[in-house]
């Protein structure tokens, strides 16, 4: 449902960086091939350019009639005729008359001849030019977040400068009676607020820009004031008091902004209470999504992962992807109460294929410190009382 929502959202709008700046951002253009990908055919080894045919009998001695290093223009005598073979460098263009490369493993260099021990394929060791890209195909899409890949194909493709979405502001709103500023000394009843700060961070890092509004009190008036102060972002979330307590106001307080409610909980834990809708338009004010984020810590950050994630992502202009889940081997055998999906804090270890994954004991869904201890979550699915060791479980990378 999320997802669907999702789809139908509009980045803000858009903005010109340095390439640099970019990095993390999504592209609002497209980017093009502006030459051949690579420009000339391009050996992939140090060794010498030869005609197949030339070496399909091995060992076979031919005339070495020049050297190609890469950034060579041309080189003496770089055309290769029957019987002739040009020393290269990896990176240079192959010269014409040529059509594969024998690695310099392969050969025994004596003056101005060399030995070719071992016949190569036509083509081979050479990208022809315009394989990875014809002048003018897109490379990149609108839409793609730009990670170290998609910078490093703006740079090879000559941009320093790119156009990408505006990032969306995200409205965090904590709130709760015993919550109280990090700054301020807690009293012996108080909490620190953690949660408007694993949002920001979450929120960073899905491409967004967290607005931290004021703590709000379990208090109608002030918070209904808060909640219309975070409508004014493009999407408003809002941690704890939706968990049915007396003072858990914030559906009431939504209800009364005519609020559209499309769920108010999900069969998981942690994380059951969340709350998904969209305030309609009033006066100046467009509709606004929010979530309502249940407050224990954990489960507020499970939540957005989870639902408020592809919201934000949209916002700022991605293209929809699902919510990825890898999945490991289970290191020891679990028991859990079937019933709801459970995401547990996790540690995923092992190599290559050997990927393992173990629960981390934890005192549910207030323990930030065993969370941070972990570096996943495992998803264990409702209906299974017992996992054995050694069973693959879906696991939700951090
Ligand atoms: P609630 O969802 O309001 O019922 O809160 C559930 C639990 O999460 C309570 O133990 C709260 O004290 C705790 N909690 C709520 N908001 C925060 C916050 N901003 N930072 C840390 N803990 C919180
Ligand atoms: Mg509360």
């Amino acid at each position: 449902m999320v997802e669907e929502h999702a789809s139908r959202l509009k980045p803000r709008g858009r903005e010109l960086l340095g390439l640099l700046d970019a990095a993390g951002r999504v592209l609002a253009e497209e980017i093009h091939a502006d030459r051949d990908f690579p420009p000339f055919p391009r050996a992939t080894r140090d060794g010498y350019a030869v005609r197949a045919t030339d070496v399909e009998a091995t060992p076979v001695t031919l005339d070495v009639v020049g050297e190609v290093k890469a950034g060579a223009v041309t080189s003496p005598g770089s055309h290769v005729a029957k019987g002739q073979a040009v020393a290269i460098m990896t990176g240079a263009a192959v010269p014409e008359g040529a059509d594969s490369v024998v690695m310099l493993e392969h050969t025994l260099r004596t003056g101005d001849q060399v030995r070719i021990e071992r016949p190569v394929a036509a083509s081979e060791n050479i990208v022809a030019a315009g394989a990875e890209g014809k002048k003018g195909e897109q490379l990149l899409s609108t839409g793609t977040r730009l990670d170290y890949a998609g910078i490093a194909l703006a740079a090879a493709v000559g941009r320093s400068r790119l156009v990408v979405h505006a990032r969306p502001r995200v409205a965090v709103l904590s709130t709760g009676d015993e919550v109280i500023d990090i700054d301020l000394p807690p009293g012996p009843s108080q909490i620190r607020n953690s949660n408007s700060y694993s949002l920001a961070a979450q929120i960073q890092a899905c491409g967004g820009e967290p607005v931290l509004l004021p703590i709000a009190p379990d208090e109608r008036a002030r918070l209904r004031e808060l909640v219309e102060e975070g409508l004014e972002c493009d999407l408003l979330l809002i941690a704890g008091g939706v968990s049915m307590g007396k003072y858990d106001l914030v559906e009431q307080v939504l209800a009364d902004l005519k609020a559209e409610f499309f769920f108010t909980g999900a069969q998981i834990q942690p994380g059951r209470p969340i709350v998904f809708g969209r305030v309609p338009e009033r006066g100046q004010e467009k509709e606004r999504y929010f979530f309502g984020l249940p407050g224990n810590p954990i489960s507020t950050m499970v939540t957005f992962e989870l639902f408020a994630k592809p919201i934000v992502e949209a916002l700022a202009g991605m293209a929809a992807r699902p919510v990825i889940f890898t999945h490991a081997k289970l290191k020891s055998a679990i028991q859990r109460k079937t019933g709801l999906k459970r995401f547990l804090p996790g540690l995923l270890s092992g190599e290559f294929e050997q990927s393992q994954v173990e629960l981390l004991p934890w005192q549910g869904s207030g323990d930030m410190a065993a969370v941070a201890r972990a570096n996943c979550f495992v998803v264990v699915p409702s209906d299974r009382e017992r996992i054995e060791a050694g069973e693959w479980m879906p696991v939700l990378l951090r």
